[in-house]
């Protein structure tokens, strides 16, 4: 049963819900209502990270982590500032969880299994008071006299109408169109979603019999047809379609408007060298010429790290016999070979079928949220938190990172407008005061 009359309600059961839930429950709210409108909640942490849930990243200052936001970016260094990579270890090892950092800067629960984010946040929720509704979701909301009037909908209403009412409406509804469309029917404006964080298609599968092969750092030079470029550098991975790998994500995530706008077809070209000049490549040419003159190409690379099937794949492409020594290897020859594994081009096609993550960029323009409490600047009492917002991060754990500050600010503030503590800082909260206010 919902009761008719709430104090807070969330909507949208995925990590930004559970924390702004349970931080305004932990900051002393009472009556908090957590909605998830599937039977399971937090599902998408669940399937994250390859089942591992990539929970943050290594990166302690805001300023350094605001550059891994394609959108927000710069806007989200008060929110950071508040609440960042740092202050997400230090909440979940206080709420039961080890997070271990990989050499990367990538940070996982230390069971490796996304399951224990789950249960420790769901714990968490439970010890707090927050009620937890799940095959429940909200359809509309308006405004009224004293918040907001919601309408509900699911099969868990059991013979309720569905219609509640709550001071405060949390919007923690991730990519789902129904979050924004409560979103514009209270007067915000929509930044058009667009997909972030793919792989790329490449016309004529020319790398097909390379896919499992992964070089690292690759070059990746993403040229537009409206004149932009795009570059990363970095892990690569070759596909059956395409490329993936952390670089192609990267990549995706930073031009995934352009690419959008011209219907993911674009020019690419890779440097497999590991970004070296064409003097290096001629030097470690000529040291290859005089180790090992007799040995066939197909045989023996130029140098150890380079991928032996990609170095067939790029002596075959510039007509080059694998058969041919060392020895007898033309200026020509040469010069394609080294061209091929500086500059190979290619034409994208289209967005890959698979990724590691997926995200969505657009949604709710920040403009219209003021970040130091999440509060929408249209319609207070609203507050917006997470993917729903027109905020994503590039794959390493930055997307949940968000997620985490964005409740966290979100709650904290529900907590402080109805008389709870007021926090300031980086500083975490301190539980002292309980909020008054009571459903109904
Ligand atoms: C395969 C995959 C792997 C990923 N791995 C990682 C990773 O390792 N690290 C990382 O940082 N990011 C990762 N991400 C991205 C990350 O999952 C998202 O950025 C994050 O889940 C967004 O959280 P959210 O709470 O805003 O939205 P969501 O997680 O989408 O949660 C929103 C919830 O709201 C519910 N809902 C929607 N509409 C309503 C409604 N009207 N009423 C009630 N409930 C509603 C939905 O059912 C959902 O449960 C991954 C994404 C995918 C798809």
């Amino acid at each position: 049963m919902v009761p008719e009359r709430l104090s807070v309600l969330v909507a949208g059961g995925g990590p930004a819900g559970f924390m702004a839930a349970i931080s305004a429950a932990e900051a002393g709210v009472g009556g908090v209502h957590l909605l998830e409108a599937t039977p399971e909640p937090l599902h998408k942490v669940r399937i994250s990270g390859g089942g591992r849930c990539n929970v943050t990243h290594a990166c302690w200052d805001p300023r350094e982590l605001v550059a891994h936001y394609p959108r927000g970016s710069r806007a989200l260094r008060g929110p950071f500032s508040r609440f960042a990579a740092g202050d997400a270890l230090a909440w979940f090892h206080e709420h039961g969880l080890e997070l271990v950092e990989e050499a990367d800067g990538r940070l996982f629960p230390r069971s490796n299994r996304s399951s224990s984010v789950v249960d420790t946040l769901r714990r968490a929720a439970a010890t707090a008071g927050v009620t937890l509704h799940t095959g429940l979701a909200l359809q509309s909301a308006v405004l009224a006299a004293d918040g907001f009037a919601l309408q509900l909908r699911g099969q868990q209403l059991s013979g309720q109408s569905g219609a509640v009412s709550a001071r405060r409406l949390v919007l923690a509804t991730g990519s789902h169109p129904s979050g924004r469309r409560v979103a514009a029917s209270l007067g915000h404006s929509l930044v058009p979603p667009v997909p972030s964080l793919f792989t790329l298609a490449l016309a004529g599968e020319p790398l097909l019999a390379l896919a499992g092969v992964a070089m690292d750092p690759v070059g990746l030079t993403l040229e537009l047809p409206d004149g932009g470029i795009q570059r990363q550098r970095g892990p690569v991975l070759i596909t059956h379609w395409g490329l993936s790998g952390p670089a192609t994500l990267r990549l995706t995530a930073f031009a995934a408007r352009q690419l959008h706008g011209c219907r993911y077809r674009a020019r690419l070209r890779v440097d497999w060298s590991g970004g070296r000049s064409q003097a290096d490549l001629e030097e470690l040419f000529q040291q290859a010429r005089s180790a090992q003159p007799r040995r066939q190409l197909g045989n023996a690379r130029p140098w150890p790290d380079l991928s032996r099937r990609l170095w067939q794949h790029l002596v075959a492409g510039a007509g080059v016999e694998p058969e041919r020594r060392w020895a007898e290897l033309t200026r020509q020859q040469q010069g394609g070979l080294i061209a091929a594994l500086r500059d190979s081009r290619y034409t994208v096609s289209g967005r890959g079928p698979f990724g590691e993550e997926f995200v969505t960029a657009g949604g709710v323009s920040l403009g219209e949220v003021n970040l130091a409490t999440m509060e929408s600047r249209i319609c207070s009492g609203l507050y917006l938190v997470g993917e729903l917002l027109d905020v994503d991060g590039i794959t390493g754990g930055f997307n949940f990172q968000h997620c985490w500050t964005s409740g966290w600010i979100a709650g904290q503030a529900i907590s402080e407008s109805a008389g709870g503590p007021t926090i300031s800082g980086s500083g975490r909260r301190s539980r002292t005061s309980a909020d008054t206010s009571q459903p109904g």
